[in-house]
């Protein structure tokens, strides 16, 4: 998959597997070395104004050169010699799509998934909360899970979050959803989607290796490549950026039972005046899974920013968290470059090509995740597509795409989306100190509100009472600078709001 790296306005597809950098020494597993925090020569940098700077280029050493692996799968390659329209053509096999996929063949529709590497295990190390997954039925698809979760707001303040929280075990998932797609007769054809011709009830999708797959209905599963899903407002989202590591340590400071889902606390840039200055205007977090007491996955994340924050400033941040929480890294089994663009405006609706995922939209604008909301609609992408494309009401062209993005983004969804975006917009004028009150205040509302908020399952209605009840347990510094900075966001979301109508 490409990684999607931000330069001012402009998205640059670098074409590196999974963010592993071409100067990352060319290992194929992970080095045995130690990496020490302390003060080495190789590496402190001094900065401009004499202060002792964190380098990363020891820690991307470390950094194993890929970690792509594929599943062991025969899969049924699609035969372009037969000339056969099949009923629904998706585009992408990431988690959006083969969720589809799976679930439109079940009911016999014939299906084709068009990836450039359909056997190869996702990249991204997916956390969800695991209540999302279960009522999906998916806790097999769990790897670890965490009792609960703590949010460190700065030095003195500790919040414990009782809710449990898992890893998405990627191999299980996409294994049990390439089964299914294998059993239901779902064909694979290993290639890039280059361009798509629309007919009056078919289309045509041209691929990278000269085969055109001409079906009644296509499903754009390109995650945040976008590839036919169309747009026709400038697309100015904010971008989440994060950098992590699954790696060997000497030892950490956390709990085992406890993930670590925000910690806020900047001490260890008391040192290095830049950087401090950096992190309090745009300020990163480090999210970290600790597995056990020698193996952890640590992340350090910028929430949303615009435009996002170069990932060699995060990865300096990280290593001077790191060294002073005194995690030596020995070895790097995978890195993880994140870049996720949120908010911004939903595609064109209706429009011929139908999405799901990074391409329709679907991320939360407010949080950068997206895994949990998009396997839940899934099924219901399925069953439009299933209920008008199949016998009853057999729809094609503009009409059935019309119905099935009905299904995916009706209005209570997009006025949720609309909220969200608001909330993008309050985080993305707040500095450190501001994003600690409010968060302070997050986590102090009734789980109901916080869990609803970051699950997507509040619509506007408790969406406002929630908001509202923010807004009395927010401190009055806080409320001050949600009243300053939020007021044009709120009114932008108002007139979008009265401009949406069904
Ligand atoms: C590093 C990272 C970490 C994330 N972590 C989390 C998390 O912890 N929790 C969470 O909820 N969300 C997370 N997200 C957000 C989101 O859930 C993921 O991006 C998720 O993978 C999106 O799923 P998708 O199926 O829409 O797209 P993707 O997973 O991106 O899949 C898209 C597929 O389309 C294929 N493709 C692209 N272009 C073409 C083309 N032209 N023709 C054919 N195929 C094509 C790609 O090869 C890929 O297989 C993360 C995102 C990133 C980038």
């Amino acid at each position: 998959m490409d990684t999607l790296l931000k330069t001012h306005n402009k998205l640059v597809f670098l074409p590196q597997p999974h963010g592993a950098s071409e100067k990352l020494s060319n290992l194929s597993s992970p080095k045995s070395q130690e990496l020490k925090f302390g003060p080495r020569k190789t590496f402190l940098r001094r900065g401009r104004n004499g202060c002792v700077r964190a380098s990363s280029s020891t820690l991307l050493e470390l950094v194993p050169e890929t970690k792509k692996e594929n599943l062991d799968f025969e899969l049924p390659v699609y035969d372009p010699s037969k000339g056969l329209v099949v009923d629904l053509a998706v585009v992408g096999g990431g988690p959006a799509g083969l969720a589809v996929a799976q679930q439109v063949s079940e009911v016999g529709l014939s299906v084709c998934t068009i990836d450039p590497f359909p056997k190869l295990i996702w990249p991204n190390n997916y956390g969800v909360w695991v209540d999302e997954f279960e009522a999906m039925d998916l806790l097999d698809c769990l790897d670890t899970t965490w009792s609960g979760a703590v949010v460190y707001i700065d030095d003195k303040t500790k919040k414990d979050l009782d809710r449990p929280y898992g890893r998405v075990n990627r191999k299980q998932l996409k294994s049990k959803m390439l089964q299914k797609c294998v059993s239901n007769g779902v064909n694979f054809h290993q290639a890039k989607v280059v361009k798509v011709i629309h007919e009056e009830s078919k289309s045509l999708l041209i691929c990278s290796d000269g085969v055109t797959i001409e079906a009644t209905l296509v499903l754009d599963a390109t995650g945040f490549s976008r590839c036919l899903v169309q747009y026709d407002k400038p697309y100015n989202p904010g971008y989440q950026v994060a950098y992590g590591i699954l790696a060997e340590v000497e030892e950490h400071p956390f709990d085992v039972d406890k993930m670590v889902f925000m910690d806020w606390r900047d001490s260890h840039l008391i040192n290095n005046t830049e950087l401090k200055t950096r992190n309090s205007r745009i300020p990163t977090f480090l999210y970290a899974m600790p597995f056990s007491s020698n193996r952890i996955f640590l992340e350090e994340t910028s929430l949303v920013a615009r435009p996002g924050v170069p990932i060699k400033d995060i990865q300096e941040r990280m290593v001077a968290r790191l060294r002073h929480l005194g995690i030596n890294v020995k070895s790097i089994e995978e890195d993880e470059h994140c870049v996720i663009p949120m908010g911004g405006p939903l595609p064109v609706l209706p429009q011929r090509v139908v999405g799901i995922g990074g391409t329709a939209g679907m991320v939360h604008p407010s949080t950068g995740y997206m895994v949990a909301r998009t396997l839940a609609a899934a099924p219901i992408v399925a069953n439009a597509i299933v209920r008008y494309l199949g016998a009853e009401r057999r729809l094609s062209g503009n009409d059935l795409a019309a119905e099935v993005w009905k299904d995916l983004w009706p209005i209570q969804r997009r006025r949720q989306r609309e909220f969200f975006c608001f909330g993008m917009d309050i985080l993305l004028k707040l500095d450190l100190q501001a994003t600690r009150r409010f968060f302070d205040a997050f986590f102090d509302l009734q789980p109901h509100y916080w869990h609803g908020f970051l699950s997507s399952r509040l619509f506007l209605p408790e969406l406002i009472v929630f908001g509202l009840a923010l807004f009395s347990h927010a401190s009055n510094t806080s409320r001050i600078e949600i009243m300053a900075k939020g007021t044009l966001p709120l009114v932008n979301m108002i007139n979008n709001l009265i401009q949406d109508r069904d």
